[in-house]
């Protein structure tokens, strides 16, 4: 079962239970059932699907929730919270320090993405302002040197490796040494990946992690090979300490249980590709993937589900918004995706914007939502040091060289965004602190 077959039953059995008459227990196991079945089909181990079907019984307890409750919304919470709590380990991941030089190490089967995830992972970084470097030292496949150059150069990423040099631990540790000594504080290292877990494929990835002593090792894994991927990761997990793990192919055919699956492995998935570009490469987050399996968070066939998801989105955002003494960057950043995702952040968030006709003029939604874009992209390219800030005059001139450089866009671009949040901070702060003064007690809760 493809991601959206999957998400689309999910989302249909949670549809029919809320549609039922009367949410009894049957109801309940129906709906779980159906659930647990989709998931089966695809691909998901069967001990997580038991534990969630478990859980969320244990949650709803039909019998001593209190008459006037809405016991549809109470069950269809608790199954996301589950779905989540499978894709989050919540355990803490390594993320590149920066003022020293970080290494990092990819490894995975072959085919599974890994040299073009090592060159999103740059690019990524390199957008936040980080120096990267690639490395490549799989000299297993013929043509992984002239493929990983080929993608380092049009992301302007310095790189090394050799046609000439057969072992692939030479490489890396001269490769390393040498970006060390060009300052690069981030340094991403390509292995050889096999067409199965062979023994020796282990053993020199082994040896590669021995020589470099990466501060962080990323498993990457095609999404749609399905069950296969969970002794895939257990059997690199057991070779070298993977750290985390980058789900490929999230795009397309991906066998939905893929990200799932990794979750069984109690690796954290950090990252997701989501097509072949280098621009196709996204944080991951349980939450949002979750809300977007189920059709509530992505663009296309969010239209439908505006009414539905509208509040709930505009409730988390007021919440947030609640508990902010500043409207940070990042915080801009969210309210613009939201507002991008439903449509326009001034016509679904009146409440929040009373200048929302000044802000949007009838006629100009179309250029706003294409600049709202560019903007989110522009915060994409911001460290997060920027994104947690709410003082535009942090990011001086050449972090503002940086973040066009990143987005690829004019500094006017930039210059031009940074006023737009500071209008829109101002707004927003004054409005917050009238609901504040209106009804201080929700600011508790
Ligand atoms: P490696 O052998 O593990 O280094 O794999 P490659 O990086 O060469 O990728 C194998 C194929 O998968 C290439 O055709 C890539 O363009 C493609 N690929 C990698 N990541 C993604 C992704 O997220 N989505 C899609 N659709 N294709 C991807």
């Amino acid at each position: 079962m493809v991601l959206a077959q999957l998400g689309e039953s999910i989302s249909q059995a949670i549809h029919e239970m809320s549609n039922a008459t009367i949410v009894d227990e049957k109801v309940l196991n129906d709906c779980l059932n159906e659930i647990a079945r989709a998931l089966l089909q695809a691909d998901v181990q069967f001990k997580l699907v038991r534990d969630m079907v478990s859980n969320v019984k244990k949650k709803v307890n039909l019998n001593n929730l209190a008459a006037g409750l809405n016991k549809r919304k109470i069950i269809e919470k608790a199954i996301v919270n589950e779905l989540c709590e499978m894709l989050d380990t919540g355990k803490p991941f390594f993320t590149p320090q920066k003022g020293k030089t970080n290494v990092v190490m990819f490894v995975g089967l072959q085919g599974s993405g890994k040299t073009t995830t090592c060159t999103k992972y740059a690019y990524y970084h390199q957008k936040k302002g980080w120096r990267p470097a690639l490395v490549c030292a799989d000299t297993f496949r013929a043509g992984a040197f002239d493929q990983l150059k080929q993608n380092a150069t049009k992301a302007k990423i310095p790189y090394y490796g050799s046609h000439l040099e057969s072992d692939p631990v030479k490489i890396a540790v001269e490769g390393v040494e040498r970006f060390k000594k060009e300052n690069h504080d981030l340094i991403i290292v390509d292995t050889s990946g096999r067409h199965k877990q062979e023994a020796a494929l282990f053993e020199e990835m082994r040896q590669v992690f021995e020589a470099t002593k990466p501060d962080l090792v990323i498993f990457v894994m095609d999404s749609s090979i399905g069950q296969a991927a969970f002794d895939q990761a257990q059997a690199f997990k057991q070779s070298v300490s993977v750290g985390a793990v980058v789900v490929t192919k999230m795009d397309g055919h991906a066998k939905g249980g893929g990200a799932l699956i990794v979750a069984a492995t109690k690796s954290p998935v950090i990252f997701i590709g989501t097509g072949e570009h280098m621009d196709q490469f996204e944080v991951f987050d349980a939450k949002q993937f979750i809300l977007r399996l189920l059709g509530k968070g992505d663009l296309s066939g969010l239209l439908d589900k505006i009414e539905a998801v509208d509040m709930d989105q505009q409730a988390e955002l007021l919440q947030q918004l609640y508990h902010k003494e500043n409207i940070t960057f990042g915080l801009y950043q969210y309210i613009l995706k939201m507002g991008y995702q439903v449509c326009n952040v001034t016509s679904h968030l009146p409440f929040l914007l009373g200048k929302s006709k000044e802000l949007a003029p009838e006629g100009q939604e179309k250029e706003i939502l294409a600049k709202n874009k560019r903007y989110i992209i522009m915060m994409d390219s911001m460290t997060n040091e920027e994104l947690n800030c709410s003082n535009p005059k942090l990011i001086n001139g050449s972090r503002i060289m940086r973040i066009a450089r990143g987005a690829g866009c004019p500094v006017g671009e930039v210059m031009e965004m940074l006023k737009k949040y500071k209008d829109i901070a101002n707004e927003l702060s004054v409005r917050l602190r009238n609901m504040k003064k209106q009804n201080p007690r929700r600011s508790d809760g």
